[in-house]
């Protein structure tokens, strides 16, 4: 398989470090909001490149953190009354809700930066004692000039970040490049002891502690948005490779930018949409098929058009899936017709392509195509198809839509029109009853997740707007 390394900028055969094994590390989200569909980009590319490793034969340790103190955890913790553990807790769960909805897998292991405390404290003492950082003020910091391959991956140049860099008033960094490793106590804030006194870590050495802790000091794939090249991704190779003195990842990849308008989704500009609001009008599993129609490492925009053919194509997919099943338990049991032979003996010839597809930088957007090229080929086969056909075809199909992780949603989706149907009667209730006030409260909460409903005589219809 080649993937693209965004170190060397250009397309490498994946060579395992150990035989067989695969160790791979994606920065996790940080835990104060619901997760955005720009944040389930790199969640779900990540998830599928996993399961098609594990498909061609490694095995894959996949480890993927939480950020779980924070200072926009302490913003919320303050906002909402509660402790940051509990907002960190809270937004976890909302996480793993969203991530299985999604029908992303749980990473080998989700370690939290508060549960790693020991490792990060001893990683930032190590980079102390080399001399890569310095105490001032019970703050840690960096020496980010002593790292002389600093801006290897993200191509930038020392000398035009200095100038670019901001002084700060009562800055006690020496230089101000330097970033942080430990953060010295403030008051009502969580603390841990440490060496320079109580404090909590700065989020890059979260990834280099957790890294090394659970896969080692050298890795084979460490991933995320295009987003963390600069400075997270950067900060976490001068951590890393001063103080285990090697190689900290064999290769980098990351993903593009989910857009809006063409416009970067971002929580901090205000242009997203949750998953969780977006799953409501379209279903999970269209927006997973919605991510994977393009290349994980192209721009790719959000708009109610794309996802709407994301669900018409996830349709066609579940009928084909039905009909196959239906036939591989009902159709004749008898010999192939020379046509049903022909079909058969190609399929290994719709596998070789999947698989090219998925070698060539995890194509998905191609994947797909050669998806529904075995749906149609399968189709024109099946008017009346031979039992073995319509059971190859089907196995044919799971075996792709595994790797892609699709087709595991029907149920899913059904709960979500029932829901909606349980409302609409709701409504049909409160009107009877004269209690308008409902009625137009169950309207509206139906109008927010998109559904457009329409009284005709034979009852009230409804679709998805
Ligand atoms: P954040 O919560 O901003 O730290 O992001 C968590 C993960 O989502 C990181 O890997 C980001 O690179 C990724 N991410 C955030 N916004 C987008 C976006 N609009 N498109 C693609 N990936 C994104
Ligand atoms: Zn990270």
């Amino acid at each position: 398989m080649k993937v693209f390394n965004s170190m060397t900028r250009q397309k490498e055969e994946l060579v395992p470090l150990r035989e067989g094994e695969i160790r791979m590390y994606c920065c996790g989200p940080t835990v104060y909001n619901f997760i955005h569909v720009g944040n389930a980009r790199p969640i779900i590319l990540f998830d599928v490149l996993r399961r098609y490793l594990e498909y061609v034969g490694y095995q894959v340790t996949f480890v993927q953190n939480f950020t779980d103190v924070d200072d926009k955890i302490i913003n919320r913790s303050h906002e909402e009354g509660i402790s940051s553990q509990e907002v960190a807790e809270k937004y976890i769960a909302e996480y793993f809700t969203d991530a299985q909805g999604l029908g992303v897998r749980p990473a080998t292991i989700h370690p939290k930066a508060t549960e790693t405390m020991d490792d990060i404290i001893d990683m930032v003492k190590t980079l102390v004692d080399k001399g890569y950082a310095y105490e001032a003020n019970g703050d840690v910091y960096y020496r980010t000039r002593k790292f002389a391959d600093y801006g290897k991956l993200s191509g930038k140049n020392i000398d035009d970040l200095e100038s670019g860099a901001r002084v700060e008033v009562n800055d006690v960094k020496e230089d101000p490049l330097d970033f942080a490793l430990w953060k010295a106590a403030k008051p009502g804030e969580p603390a841990w002891d440490s060496p320079w006194g109580p404090g909590r870590p700065g989020w890059h050495i979260e990834c280099s502690a957790m890294s090394r802790r659970y896969l080692g000091q050298t890795i084979d794939i460490h991933c995320g948005g295009q987003d963390l090249t600069f400075p997270h991704h950067e900060n976490e190779i001068a951590q890393s490779e001063a103080a285990n003195g090697c190689k900290f990842v064999n290769y980098w990849m990351h993903n593009g930018f989910l857009n809006i308008d063409n416009k970067k989704m971002s929580k901090s500009e205000g242009n997203f949409f949750t998953v969780r609001d977006a799953a409501a009008v379209y279903g999970y599993e269209a927006i997973r098929f919605f991510m994977l129609s393009a290349h994980y490492r192209s721009p790719l925009n959000y708009s109610k058009a794309s996802l709407e053919q994301s669900q018409a194509a996830l349709s066609r997919l579940y009928t084909a899936e039905e009909n196959l099943s239906f036939l591989a338990e009902n159709a004749p049991e008898r010999d192939p017709s020379e046509a049903e032979a022909a079909l058969l003996a190609s399929l290994p010839d719709y596998r070789q392509r999947f698989r090219e597809a998925m070698d060539d930088d995890l194509n998905t957007g191609e994947a797909i195509g050669v998806l529904f090229e075995l749906v149609r080929a399968v189709n024109a086969a099946v008017a009346d198809p031979c039992r073995t056909v319509a059971k190859e075809g089907l196995a044919m199909l799971h075996e792709f839509t595994d790797v892609l992780g699709l087709l595991y949603n029907k149920q899913q989706e059904k709960d979500l029109d029932a829901e909606i149907e349980e409302m609409i009667a709701a409504r049909q209730a409160a009107r009877k009853a004269k209690n308008f006030a409902e009625a137009d409260r169950i309207r509206d909460e139906l109008k927010a997740r998109g559904i457009v409903l329409e009284d005709t005589p034979q009852g009230v219809k409804w679709r998805r707007a």
